[in-house]
C-alpha cells in the first residue's frame, strides 16, 4: 500500500474486479440521482462523476472491519454520484440543490476515518472536499493560519515550515492520510497534543456551509471573546452531520528551536500512569508522554518486564529544560531506558502499513481509544482487558496511554482475534460492546479522537444521557431535512436504519 500525497489513500485494494463489488449496507431507502438532478449538480461548476470505480472506492474509509469485507468482495457503501467542488461557492450551490431535492450528502475528505463516518450509507451524493485545499493566509505576528478544509496534513506542515518557519504542531499518525476538515469534524488529536493541544484547542474560526447552502463563520473575532457560547465547537466533532467545513483559522507556533528525549521503565502500568499525572500536575507539558503496558512494551520496543514511558518535548530550549527537570524528578524511581526507544518510535510513528497483512491472514484487529480522569484510568484499564478477554476467539488485548492532560488521559487499546470467517462480525461487535460498557461503567468518554461514525453510533445515547437530546435538537434546527451524513453519530435517520450492528 503506497501513500498518495495530497489525495486519499485506500486502506486495502479490492481483490475482485470493481463490477462485482457488493454493497455491505443496504438501507430502507437507497437514494438515486436522476438526470435532472445530475444536470443541476453539474451547473454548480463542481466536478461530477458517476464512474463506478470512483463511487465504489469513495464508499469506504479506513474502518478496519471493512478491510475484511473488501477482501470478501464488498464495500460498506456507495454513493450514486461523487461531487468534487473546488470553492465554498460550489459547496454552497451543491448543498442547496441537494437540500431542495432531499438527497443525502455525505462529506468525505481523506477517508482515513476508522469508524465508517464518511461511508455514504444511503447512496445520494458523496461530497469530496479534497479540491477545496490550500493555505489562504499566515499571520505571523498573531501566529494564525487560515487554511482550506481539504488540505492534507503533510502538505500543510511542509508548506508552513518551508515558507513561514511555523508549525501547527498537529501530528496524528494519519497526518499523510487526513485533512484539516476531517480533523475538525472528528476532534482529532496529534501525537504531540500534550504540548500543542487537540484540534479543538487550536481552532479560532470555522467557515461552514449549512444544509440549505448558507455560508457562515463561527469565530467571534478575537482571542478568548465572550460573545455568547463558542459556536466553533458546535461544528468541531460534528462529523459532517451539522454542516460542511470549508476553511478554518487555527493557532500556530514558531518552529521549535529546542528538543529533548528520554525513556523510562515502570514496574507497573498504574505506577507509570501516576508518574504522568504528577508531571502534568506540576505544569510540565512534554509534547509526547506515551506509556505502554508490558505487552506493548515488549511488542514495540523489545523490553521485558517493564512498562516503557517515552518522553519528547520541543519548544524554546529554556522551556524544554524546565520540563525535563520535572520529568527527571518524577521518574527518578523508574528504570532508565535507552533513549533510542524514542528514535525507534519516531521512525515508525506515521507507518500505516501494519493492518493490511494481518487482515490478509484473517486476523481481526482494531483499536479502541477512550478518555478518562486519572482516578478512573487504572480501573478502566483492568475492566476493559478483563471484559475483552472474555470474548471467545480473542488472541490479545493490550493498551498504552497516548495523550495526557492535567485531568486525565487517553487509553488506546488494541485487540486482535481469529474467529471463524462466519463469526467475524459477531466477534468484532462483541469486543466493542464489552470494552465500551466497561468504559462507560467507569464514567469514561466513549472516544478520545477517532470519533463515533457508524461503528459507535449505538453507544451515543448511553454515553451522553439526556444531553444527547440537545444534539438531536441541534440537528433538527441546522439540517431540518436530515440530508447531512444520515446514519451517523446515532442521530435519527430519515432514510431508515442500515442495520449495524
Ligand atoms: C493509520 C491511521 C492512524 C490514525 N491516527 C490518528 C491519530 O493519531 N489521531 C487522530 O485524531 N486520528 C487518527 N486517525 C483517524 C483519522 O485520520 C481522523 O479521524 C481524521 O481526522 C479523519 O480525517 P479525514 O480527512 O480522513 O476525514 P474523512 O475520513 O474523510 O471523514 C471523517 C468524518 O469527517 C467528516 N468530514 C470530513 N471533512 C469534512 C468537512 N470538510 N466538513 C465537514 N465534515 C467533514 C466526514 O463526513 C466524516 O464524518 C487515524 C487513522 C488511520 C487510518
Amino acid at each position: 500500500m503506497e501513500v498518495r500525497r495530497g489525495a486519499p489513500t485506500s486502506a486495502i485494494a479490492f481483490d475482485a474486479p470493481v463490477q462485482s463489488i457488493a454493497r455491505r449496507f443496504s438501507s430502507a431507502r437507497m437514494v438515486d440521482v436522476d438526470e435532472t438532478l445530475l444536470g443541476r449538480l453539474q451547473a454548480t461548476g463542481a466536478s461530477v462523476s458517476t464512474d463506478l470505480a470512483t463511487c465504489v472506492e469513495s464508499g469506504r474509509d479506513w474502518w478496519p472491519l471493512a478491510m475484511a469485507w473488501a477482501l470478501g468482495g464488498s464495500g460498506p457503501g456507495r454513493a450514486a454520484v461523487v461531487v468534487r467542488p473546488s470553492s465554498v461557492d460550489e459547496v454552497s450551490a451543491v448543498l442547496a440543490v441537494c437540500d431542495a431535492a432531499r438527497v443525502p450528502v455525505t462529506t468525505a475528505a481523506g477517508r482515513s476515518g476508522v469508524c465508517g463516518a464518511s461511508v455514504p450509507l444511503h447512496g445520494g451524493v458523496l461530497l469530496d472536499m479534497t479540491d477545496v485545499a490550500g493555505v489562504v493566509d499566515v499571520d505571523d505576528s498573531s501566529l494564525l493560519l487560515e487554511v482550506r478544509a481539504g488540505t492534507f496534513g503533510d502538505v500543510l506542515e511542509d508548506e508552513l515550515r518551508a515558507k513561514y518557519s511555523v508549525t501547527l504542531g498537529h501530528w496524528p499518525q494519519s497526518v499523510q492520510l487526513s485533512t484539516v476538515g476531517g480533523w475538525l469534524a472528528c476532534r482529532s488529536a496529534g501525537q504531540y497534543s500534550t504540548r500543542y493541544g487537540k484540534i479543538e484547542d487550536m481552532v479560532v474560526d470555522v467557515e461552514v456551509v449549512l444544509a440549505d447552502g448558507r455560508v457562515l463563520h463561527t469565530g467571534s473575532g478575537g482571542p478568548k471573546a465572550a460573545v455568547g457560547p463558542d459556536l466553533n465547537q458546535v461544528f468541531v466533532g460534528s462529523e459532517g452531520t451539522l454542516g460542511v467545513i470549508t476553511s478554518a483559522t487555527l493557532r500556530l507556533h514558531p518552529v521549535p528551536a529546542g528538543q529533548r528525549r528520554a525513556a523510562f521503565g515502570f514496574a507497573s502500568f498504574v505506577e507509570g500512569l501516576d508518574a504522568c499525572r504528577r508531571i502534568l500536575r506540576r505544569g510540565a507539558t512534554p509534547a509526547v508522554l506515551r506509556l505502554y503496558d508490558e505487552a506493548e512494551s515488549a511488542r514495540n520496543f523489545e523490553v521485558d518486564d517493564t512498562c516503557a514511558l517515552i518522553v519528547l518535548d520541543e519548544s524554546d530550549p529554556a522551556v524544554v529544560d524546565a520540563v525535563f527537570s520535572v520529568v527527571d524528578e518524577e521518574c527518578a524511581a523508574a528504570r532508565s531506558l535507552d533513549v533510542g526507544l524514542v528514535e525507534r518510535w519516531l521512525g515508525h510513528r506515521n507507518d500505516v502499513s501494519a493492518l493490511e497483512p494481518l487482515y490478509r491472514r484473517e486476523i481481526v484487529v482494531d483499536t479502541i481509544e477512550i478518555a478518562g480522569r486519572w482516578a478512573a484510568l487504572g480501573p478502566i484499564y483492568d475492566d476493559v482487558r478483563a471484559a475483552v478477554a472474555g470474548v471467545s476467539d480473542l488472541l490479545v488485548v493490550s493498551a498504552h496511554q497516548s495523550h495526557a492532560y492535567t485531568d486525565g488521559a487517553c487509553l488506546y487499546f488494541t485487540f486482535a482475534g481469529r474467529p471463524p470467517a462466519e463469526e467475524r462480525d459477531r466477534f468484532y461487535v462483541s469486543v466493542w460492546d464489552a470494552a465500551t460498557s466497561a468504559v462507560l461503567g467507569r464514567g469514561g468518554a466513549l472516544s478520545h479522537h477517532h470519533g463515533v461514525g457508524l461503528n459507535r453510533s449505538r453507544f451515543m445515547r448511553p454515553a451522553l444521557g439526556p444531553a444527547f437530546d440537545v444534539l438531536v435538537a441541534l440537528k433538527g434546527a441546522l439540517d431540518p431535512n436530515g440530508i447531512l451524513n444520515p446514519g451517523k453519530l446515532g442521530l435519527p435517520d430519515p432514510y431508515g436504519e442500515v442495520g449495524w450492528p
